[in-house]
C-alpha cells in the first residue's frame, strides 16, 4: 500500500476511535519514569511490572536515586516483574549513560532534535528498544511518535496499515513515515488502540460484527469475501 493510503487509513481509524473512546486525559510524565517502566514491562504481565514498578516508587522520591542504591538492591525491590539482575542492569547503565549527557536528567535536550533524532538517541540506551524510545517520547513530550506494543501490531497488521508479515523494527519504521510531524493526537490514537486491542479486537477471537473499524478492516473485509465465495 502507498504512503499516502496508508496515512489516510490511519487518520480515518484514528477518528474513529477517537469517537468511540474519546480523547485521553494526559499529564505529561517524568521521562525517567517511563523509561524505567517501560524496562520493568518488558516480559511480563503489567500486574507484575505494576508491582515492580510501585516497589521503585516507593523506596526513592526520584529515579535518578536509583544510581545510588547498593548493588542487588534494584533487582530485590522489582523482583515481581521477572528478569530482575537483566532489568537492574538495563536500568543502572541507561541511566549511567543519560547522566552523562546530561547531570540533570531532565531530558530536554530530547526536544530540541527532532523525533527520528531522539528516537535514535533513547534506543541506542542498554535494553530500551524502539517501543520504550518512543514511550518516552511520546508520554513525557508528546513527540508524534507510536510506541508499537502487542495491540498496536495486530491491529496495525490486521487493518492493513502495516503489511501483514511485517517485523516490529518494520513496523515502527512504518508508522513513523506515515505518522505526519504535526500531528498532535498521536496519543489518544496509541490509547484508543490498545483499549481497542483488549476490548474488541483481540488476538483470539476478534469481535468483529460490532468492530466501528471494520470497514476499513483487510482481515474484516477477506472474512466477507470468504464467506460470499
Ligand atoms: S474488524 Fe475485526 S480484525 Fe478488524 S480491527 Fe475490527 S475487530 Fe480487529
Amino acid at each position: 500500500m502507498e504512503n499516502k493510503l496508508q496515512k489516510q487509513k490511519l487518520a480515518r481509524i484514528a477518528s474513529l476511535l477517537k469517537k468511540k473512546y474519546g480523547a485521553v486525559e494526559h499529564t505529561p510524565e517524568d521521562p525517567l519514569e517511563v523509561l524505567v517502566g517501560t524496562i520493568l514491562s518488558q516480559n511480563t504481565s503489567d500486574k507484575n511490572s505494576e508491582k515492580a514498578f510501585l516497589n521503585l516508587k516507593k523506596a526513592v522520591k526520584n529515579f535518578k536515586d536509583l544510581l545510588s542504591m547498593p548493588p542487588g538492591k534494584i533487582a530485590s525491590l522489582i523482583k515481581a516483574g521477572g528478569l530482575s539482575n537483566i532489568k537492574e542492569k538495563r536500568i543502572r547503565e541507561s541511566l549511567e549513560m543519560l547522566r552523562r549527557r546530561d547531570p540533570s536528567f531532565s531530558l530536554s535536550f530530547l526536544v530540541q532534535k527532532d523525533s527520528e533524532q531522539a528516537m535514535k538517541f533513547l534506543s541506542s540506551l542498554p535494553g530500551v528498544g524502539d517501543k520504550t524510545a518512543a514511550c518516552v517520547l511520546l508520554f513525557s513530550f508528546s513527540l508524534p511518535v507510536m510506541p508499537v506494543d502487542t495491540h498496536v501490531f495486530r491491529i496495525g497488521k490486521r487493518t492493513g496499515v502495516i503489511p501483514e508479515r511485517a517485523s516490529l523494527k518494520k513496523a515502527h519504521n512504518i508508522f513513523s513515515e506515515i505518522i505526519p510531524a504535526e500531528y498532535r493526537d498521536v496519543l489518544d490514537l496509541h490509547v484508543n488502540l490498545i483499549t481497542h486491542g483488549r476490548e474488541v479486537c483481540k488476538a483470539v477471537n476478534p469481535a468483529c460484527p460490532k468492530c466501528v473499524i471494520r470497514p476499513l478492516c483487510d482481515y474484516y473485509n477477506k472474512l466477507k469475501q470468504d464467506a460470499a465465495s
